[in-house]
């Protein structure tokens, strides 16, 4: 199951014309099928803890094209000693990765991870859906529902651009790793899981929703809860007490602070210095209180905040500490409080694709031959598992996929031809970077 890149590979010879009109025309021929098993994966739920019966689908597919399947339970002592590692509040023994192999007859060109996550954040008040977010509705050119852009496409798109080699009459020379990883929402930990059992390429694609664009730089993401301590009386002797929901509002203002100050470094940072607010810290949940008529004894906030590539997380943890336990110093509006700070998800450092790989370059002209346009980049301000290939693994990684709308809102919806495209692109990347030769 462990592949090395391969150092004898050299890079592959530019597809012919012919080659390359057939591989584009297996993607087409194929794609109404493609569709229908992304339908079926987007209706598939893959929450949190649920992603089993969505592995289960993605075990079939792979098996289904005879490729040699490894599937196993993330959580190791390995992994939960790993600098990078998400600080997990959830059981690892029943959430498996899924990794299908293709091992080439001959094996002479170079190898490649095609990579995407399974699992999807929760859909939110179904209410507020136009259509039911577990059925994947197509109409005007457009897939909806749950996890329809991120990224059951991109994992369908995959193996549908690994498929038309085949399809097109044609055998790779190098070998693939088909992965579908969890805990992307969150922690990364499935990514970092299968780069520490030992997959590792001399590329990965990641068909994460990105615009028909590459990602060309990325944030870290800590997740933190700050759990405010406060003290309980009857509200006819709410002087005597401490309001810890109140208190929780200063902590959220030394944050939004704390934001600004690193906004305000941005030009400090190359790739992020044109984004208007590349740092975001989002007050994702919020909780505390046991009475209307108790002053409250907590409250509890759930925090994601960003980072710089080239900023460790511990040098971001840090200093998050240091802000929050500002806040919580006696002033004249309140007393000195108790807050604690207590990491449970992402411990993830951001990243930079270095421009000049190879790998760039191959994927700029197959993106030109399935659009017809030049291959943008951008930077983007939301965690991305590229960062566990490229910090841990130094491998060159290609964030890459189609045009969505409202990921994580209501309404998720992913376009049909930007998907057809990307998988188009794709299929070239996979034919020229692997090798190819007649069947
Ligand atoms: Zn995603």
């Amino acid at each position: 199951m462990t592949a090395t890149p391969n150092a004898t590979a050299r890079p592959a010879s530019p597809l012919a014309p012919d080659v390359e009109a057939r591989i584009l025309a297996a993607v087409d021929a194929r794609f109404d099928e493609q569709l229908a098993r992304t339908a079926e994966l987007v209706e598939t739920p893959s929450l949190r803890g649920g992603e089993e019966p969505a592995q289960d689908l993605m075990a079939r597919y792979f098996g289904e094209r005879g490729l040699d399947i490894d599937r196993w339970t993330i959580g190791s002592d390995e992994l939960r000693a790993h600098h990078g590692f998400g600080r997990c509040t959830v059981d690892y023994d029943t959430m498996t990765n899924v990794v299908g192999t293709y091992t080439p007859a001959v094996n002479a060109g170079r190898s490649l991870i095609l990579n995407g996550h399974i699992d999807v954040v929760p859909e939110g008040p179904e209410s507020q859906w136009s259509r039911s977010p577990w059925r994947a509705e197509m109409r005007d050119g457009w897939m909806y529902g749950r996890g329809a852009g991120d990224m059951k496409a991109g994992l369908i798109a995959n193996l549908f651009a690994f498929d038309a080699i085949r399809a097109a009459g044609l055998e790779l020379t190098g070998r693939v790793h088909l992965q579908s990883v969890v805990e992307e929402e969150c922690t990364g930990n499935g990514s970092l899981a299968a780069l520490l059992r030992g997959y590792t390429a001399d590329a990965v694609i990641i068909s994460e929703p990105e615009e028909d664009s590459l990602v060309r730089a990325n944030v870290g993401v800590l997740w933190f809860t700050a759990r405010v301590s406060g003290n309980p009386t009857h509200p006819r002797e709410m002087g005597n007490g401490f309001n810890a929901i109140d208190a929780a509002y200063g902590v959220v203002a030394a944050l939004r602070e704390l934001e600004q100050r690193w906004n305000d470094d941005k030009a400090n940072h190359p790739y992020f210095e044109d984004l208007d607010h590349p740092i975001n810290v989002n007050i994702g949940g919020i909780s505390g209180g046991d009475w209307p008529s108790s002053v409250p004894a907590w409250c509890e906030l759930r925090v994601r905040v960003a980072t710089y590539p080239g900023v460790s997380a511990d040098a971001a943890w840090a200093e998050i500490r240091e802000t929050v336990a500002l806040a919580a110093r006696a002033t004249a509006e309140h007393p000195k409080f108790d807050v604690e700070l207590t990491p449970d998800g992402f411990w993830a450092e951001g990243y930079v694709l270095e421009p000049g790989s190879d790998a760039e370059a191959l994927l700029e002209r197959t993106h030109r031959a399935a659009f017809g346009r030049e291959l943008t980049t951008f930077t983007t301000p939301g965690y991305l598992d590229g960062r566990v290939f490229v910090n841990y693994g130094n491998l060159p990684t290609l964030v890459y996929g189609p045009v969505s709308e409202h990921i994580h809102g209501f309404d998720e919806r992913v376009n049909l031809e930007s998907v057809r495209r990307c998988t188009q692109s794709m299929a070239l990347f996979i034919a020229e970077w692997c090798g190819v030769r007649e069947a």
